[in-house]
C-alpha cells in the first residue's frame, strides 16, 4: 500500500496520514480509535513486519496469551472495520467494533469484537478482547 492510497482501516484518510506512521513506528496513536485502526491495517496488510506490530501494541500484562493464532489467521481476506463505540476514560480505554473478513473465497463473515485498551507511560496498547456473538 502506497502513503497516497486511501488507508484500508476505512478512515477516508490517505495512508501515509492515518495508519502507515504507526506501523513504522514513527507515530504513537494519541486515541485508542487510531489503534484500533492500526491494528485493524496491521492484520489487513498481513505483512510479517506488521504481526510485530501487533506484538508492540499488546500489553505486556497479556502478552504472554498470544497465539500465534491470534497475529495471522491463514487464509483470511479482511475486508472492512465498523467502528462502532469508543470510550477513553483516564487510562483506560474501551472500543466496540465489527471487522468484516472472508475465509479464502468464502461468504463475508463479521467478528464482532469488545476490546479494552490501557495506557502505559502514554502509550495505548492491548489488554485484551471480548468477542461477541
Ligand atoms: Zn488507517
Amino acid at each position: 500500500m502506497k502513503s497516497s492510497d486511501l488507508c484500508i482501516c476505512g478512515s477516508g484518510r490517505v495512508f501515509g496520514k492515518c495508519c502507515e506512521p504507526f506501523l513504522n513506528y514513527t507515530a504513537k496513536p494519541k486515541t485508542v480509535k487510531q489503534l484500533v485502526r492500526s491494528r485493524y491495517a496491521a492484520y489487513a496488510l498481513g505483512e510479517n513486519s506488521h504481526r510485530e506490530y501487533l506484538v508492540r501494541t499488546w500489553h505486556p500484562a497479556t502478552a504472554q496469551n498470544i497465539r500465534m493464532a491470534d497475529l495471522m489467521a491463514e487464509g483470511h481476506v479482511w475486508k472492512s472495520l465498523e467502528i462502532i463505540d469508543t470510550t477513553q476514560k483516564g487510562d483506560l480505554g474501551r472500543v466496540e467494533f465489527k471487522a468484516t473478513y472472508a475465509v479464502d473465497d468464502g461468504p463475508d463473515l463479521v467478528h464482532h469484537e469488545i476490546s479494552a485498551f490501557h495506557r502505559n507511560k502514554g502509550v495505548w496498547l492491548y489488554l485484551e478482547g471480548k468477542v461477541e456473538e
